[in-house]
């Protein structure tokens, strides 16, 4: 029956992994994946987590069905963390929100709704390079998907003239998929200023701005810094689509919490928005998981652990950061390494993109037992006080070839 189906590519990030799972050398190091090592290089369960679901079984919960679109208190304190606790939709009752299966979830169901209910246009247009799994998600949700200019090779920065220009060239109507902060696999966010001008354009054009926020809090360390963007289109009278995880900064990656979120006119109109929500989940998983959303909204509703947690965010993001400053000064200054590496301290979030060739990358994994995708994108997480030096002398013999 299935002789004429033919063996797909494997995915390049999870090939990454398991090529370094076969390498049995002791100073192998894996930046290929977007998961926060701590500075041991181990997973880390943050104690806010830990302490919500020792609370959790404290209170003998049943196993009972969720909600179509979830856990309400925890849709509704993702909102909260998102929009801000005085944003004006959310206090007019007029946010559409469903829990998801974390991020990717979100950005599925949010495909699915544009692709049916979104009057305009059945086009998104996405960021070059961005997410790779963007693409073949918006397209099996029935979009069609087109790019936009955002990294500049030559600067290792963000090239705003090219991202304006294509925008302001893009049909009216069309879907613009935004990072919200730190973006990935680039690093390079636009500036407080430069989102102002990029909301001018979306205003100007009828574009409609649908966000991913995946990383908020990891970038600055502040939750409420890294929902500039998200919140400032809301203030300028955007109506926006977004879709939030909470796999980096609550470390929940395998237990899947999400949200996927549209503002609307009125609660009338949220009501009916809501319905149509519930329309597209429920043939496909009917309802979502119940733990992780506990985890989160234990967190979310909790004062105490509120803080913990806030505090614990901003310890990965401090700790990536230091991570991007010892590494400059590793290239720039004590092995003077051929080429400008400053990008690397000015770059926000989990990654860095390194500006390495393919062959550089290559050399890196025969060599040096480095693993990274072969855009010469690192996980800065993946990086710690033990292996920083030998990744640099390692960087540094490759450049010089
Ligand atoms: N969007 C972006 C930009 C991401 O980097 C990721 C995670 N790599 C996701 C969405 C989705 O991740 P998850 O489904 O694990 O929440």
């Amino acid at each position: 029956t299935w002789s004429a189906v033919p063996a797909g590519p494997p995915d390049p990030i999870l090939g990454i992994t398991e090529a370094f799972k076969a390498d049995k050398d002791s100073r192998r190091i894996n930046l290929g994946v977007g998961a926060y090592r701590d500075e041991d290089g181990k997973p880390y369960v943050l104690n806010a987590v830990k302490k919500a679901e020792e609370k959790i079984t404290a209170a003998k919960l049943d196993k009972e069905y969720l909600p179509i679109t979830g856990l309400s208190g925890f849709t509704s304190n993702a909102a909260k963390l998102a929009y801000g606790a005085d944003s004006v939709p959310r206090n007019q009752n007029a946010i559409a929100v469903t829990q998801t299966i974390s991020g990717t979830g979100a950005l599925r169901i949010g495909g699915t709704f544009l692709a049916r209910h979104y009057p305009h246009s059945k086009t998104i247009y996405v960021p070059t390079p961005t997410w790779g799994n963007h693409i073949p998600l918006f397209k099996d949700s029935g979009l069609e998907v087109k790019f936009y200019r955002y990294f500049d090779k030559k600067t290792v920065g963000l090239d705003f003239e090219g991202l304006k220009e294509d925008l302001q060239n893009a049909p009216e109507g069309a879907i613009v998929l935004l990072h919200a902060c730190a973006h990935n696999p680039t690093g390079v966010d636009p500036t407080q200023s430069q989102w102002k001008d990029i909301s001018d354009i979306v205003a100007e054009k009828k574009l409609f701005p649908f966000f991913d926020m995946a990383y908020q809090g990891f970038a600055s360390g502040s939750t409420d810094r890294d929902a500039f963007a998200v919140r400032y289109f809301v203030s300028q009278g955007h109506q926006i689509a977004l879709s939030q995880s909470f796999a980096k900064n609550m470390g929940l990656y395998g237990e899947r919490v999400g949200a996927f979120s549209l503002t609307t006119a009125s609660e009338e109109e949220r009501k009916r928005v809501d319905s149509q929500l519930k329309i597209i989940v429920r043939p496909m998983y009917s309802n979502p998981p119940l733990h992780g959303a506990h985890i989160a909204n234990t967190i979310l509703s909790d004062p105490e652990l509120y803080q913990e947690w806030e505090g614990e965010v901003k310890g990965m993001a401090d700790r990536i950061i230091n991570m991007r400053e010892r590494l400059y000064q590793l290239l720039s200054n004590d092995f003077r390494t051929p080429g400008e590496w400053s990008h690397v301290k000015s770059q926000i979030g989990m990654f860095s993109f390194t500006g390495l060739n393919k062959e550089q990358c290559k050399v890196l994994a025969e060599k040096a037992h480095i693993y990274m995708t072969m855009d010469g994108r690192i996980s800065m997480a993946g990086l710690n006080g033990r292996n920083i030096e030998y990744f640099a002398k390692s960087v540094d013999a490759a450049v010089r070839g």
